[in-house]
């Protein structure tokens, strides 16, 4: 994939169809955000964030992060979304791109740990070298990760591996993707937000 863009986003969605977001959000935080939503769509994954340029880059994790160094993930690339997708979560309809229940699994800031090293790398640049460097502020997970490209057969499909760094934040004996289920945005768990999400679009008729 080239540069940001929120192309393909916007060609595979139906937006009088779909509660996603649709706008590119223009306000840019002063410390960039990243996400991580459970998905529970026709495979259940973990679509994994980082803003970079104003958008959100993204990976889909089918067994979400560990927080154990020796835990290689894997991490398709997917595309870029809008920044306000960060806050996005509820249930794509049937028949929709991506249909079923998002939650948001954590979320906080980043720093970019590439930009202190010698020589300093910018994180589009990291991006595009198919290496990066983040340390996480999130709720669930924290510390560093790296996210390494491992292949890429196309410009659409890049493997990469997301990788826990060892620091105070790596913990083998935590495993927060089954024990800390819930939103850290409204306290559901994914059953939750599916019943609301089918109930709460009665007017519809
Ligand atoms: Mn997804």
């Amino acid at each position: 994939m080239s540069g940001p863009s929120l192309k393909t986003y916007l060609e595979k969605r139906n937006f009088s169809a779909t509660p996603e977001p649709s706008d590119r959000d223009a306000s840019v935080s002063d410390r960039p955000v990243f996400v991580i939503q459970e998905h529970d769509a026709s495979t259940l994954h973990y679509d994994f964030r980082l803003e970079i340029d104003g958008v959100l880059a993204s990976w889909a994790v089918p067994k979400g992060p560990s927080v154990d160094p020796r835990e290689k993930r894997l991490a398709i690339r997917t595309e870029d979304h809008p920044l306000s997708y960060a806050d996005f979560e509820g249930v794509i309809p049937e028949g929709q791109y991506g249909a079923g229940t998002v939650l948001v699994w954590d979320r906080g800031s980043y720093r970019n740990l590439m930009a202190e090293k010698d020589p300093p790398r910018e994180m589009s640049r990291a991006l595009a070298a198919g290496h990066i460097e983040v340390w996480l502020e999130g709720q669930k997970v924290r510390g560093g990760y790296a996210l390494v490209r491992a292949e890429m057969k196309n410009a659409d499909d890049e493997t990469w591996l997301l990788i826990k760094m060892s620091d105070e934040g790596a913990d083998a004996r935590r495993n927060p993707v089954s024990t800390q289920p819930r939103s850290v945005l409204s306290g559901a768990t994914l059953d939750e937000i599916c019943k609301a999400g089918e109930h709460g679009d009665d007017d519809d008729g």
